[in-house]
């Protein structure tokens, strides 16, 4: 059995219309034996936060 050590690639990176978000295809090839894998990431790009306020406490009276 090999035991697949992979390298991995972005073979296309595009943008997917239907889910409004990118997509990478990628390709993993095990560099043993040469097997190939496909595979779809979808990434969604961060949603947009409010950043936290932050409070600011002046001690400077006390
Ligand atoms: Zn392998």
């Amino acid at each position: 059995m090999c035991r697949h050590i992979y390298t991995e690639s972005i073979e296309k990176s595009y943008y997917d219309q239907n889910l409004q978000c990118r997509a990478e295809k990628r390709v993993r090839t095990c560099i043993l034996c040469g097997k190939t894998e496909k595979e779809t990431i979808y990434v969604k790009d961060p949603p947009k936060r409010k950043l936290p306020k932050f409070i600011h406490e002046d001690l400077s009276d006390a």
